[in-house]
């Protein structure tokens, strides 16, 4: 197969003898096939891509006007928080979009993931017509995504038996099911929020997979992250990932670091570094949020900057080494 004589083609005036052009088809689409490639290769230069970089994960807990421990935001700065965000390019994914590496979002952008733990009602009530109430952590993300275009409203909520303080099944499914069918994720975060470190696996399991059951029944979806509470990993980590009915993708910790990309062999998926939101002050001067997106700001190189296609993970070639041999039929080094 593969030489094909394309029809001569006829000059009008008849000056010039007509030329036989000879395509080899194989050829010809290798070479289209490296044109594409090459394209990309310098889309992703461009926007100097770096797709084995870092991810900010934001560690959220209550939304509430006057807060109690340094955990809480007020409203004003969640507010301030995400529009920092906006404002310096960053777009969210959800945890579980994150671990299983699929971050699709414009090129040149970067990802960042917001995460909310406990399921406290300041994050999410909706009045009886499902409208998320005036300053809850939801109502206060649509806000911003309506403001700056580009942003959108994505996060995770890692959910104890709280279920948002709801008691009754119906309500419960209510608060959930809206979270579903407005795109955010339902995670987990234990039933009883004990500290997993301290019990046995039989009770690892029943922790875990109790809830992870309740949410199921609820929303016909199974979680694919948990948020271990505390930051507290099971006497053996993989408890947290694999255990009687659940098999999780990622265990998301409590502090204090940007998270490696899932590309990158520092991944590790049963211990995922996030970061508390908080300002440079006392302990937070060096490990919260606002230390480290200056930080990221700052060492643009160590930073996830997406390529804009999800089919592929595009790095400086210098990066190669850093590379997990599972992704490198997507890899794109430039
Ligand atoms: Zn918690």
């Amino acid at each position: 197969m593969g030489l094909l004589a394309v029809a001569t083609i006829m000059a009008g005036c008849g000056s010039e003898p007509p030329q036989p052009v000879k395509v080899d088809a194989k050829v010809d689409a290798a070479a289209r096939l490296k044109a594409a490639k090459d394209a990309k290769i310098r889309n992703a230069a461009k926007v100097k891509a770096n797709e084995l970089g870092q991810i900010p994960v934001l560690m959220f807990h209550r939304v509430i006007p006057s807060p109690q421990t340094t955990d809480d935001r007020t409203p004003k700065q969640f507010r301030a928080d995400l529009e920092r965000l906006a404002k310096e390019g960053y777009v969210p994914v959800t945890a579980a979009e994150m671990v299983t590496g699929k971050i699709d979002i414009p090129a040149g952008k970067y990802p960042v993931v917001l995460t909310f733990d406990d399921s406290s009602p300041s994050q999410l009530t909706l009045n009886a017509v499902g409208v998320p109430q005036k300053d809850t952590a939801v109502a206060i993300m649509k806000e911003v995504a309506a403001k700056y275009p580009g942003w959108r409203p994505k996060a995770t909520f890692f959910v104890t038996r709280d279920l948002f303080g709801k008691t009754t099944t119906e309500e419960q499914a209510q608060a959930l099911l809206w979270l579903k069918d407005n795109g955010f994720e339902i995670a987990n975060h234990t039933r009883d929020h004990l500290n997993l470190r301290s019990i046995s696996q039989a009770q690892v399991e029943e922790q875990i997979g109790s809830i992870g059951k309740t949410i199921e029944q609820l929303t016909y979806t199974k979680p694919v992250t948990i948020a271990l509470p505390y930051g507290a990993q099971p006497k053996k980590k993989d408890w947290a990932l694999n255990g009687k009915g659940y098999k999780h993708k990622g265990a998301f910790l409590a502090g204090y670091t940007p998270a490696p990309a899932p590309f990158s062999k520092s991944f590790d998926a049963a211990g995922v570094p996030r970061i508390k939101v908080m300002e440079k002050k006392g302990d937070c001067a060096q490990f919260c949020s606002e230390a480290w997106l200056d930080w990221l700001k700052k060492n643009p190189d160590m930073r996830y900057t997406s390529d804009g296609d999800p089919k592929t993970v595009a790095y400086p070639k210098f990066k190669q080494p850093y590379l997990r041999k599972s992704f490198s039929a997507m890899s794109l080094p430039y």
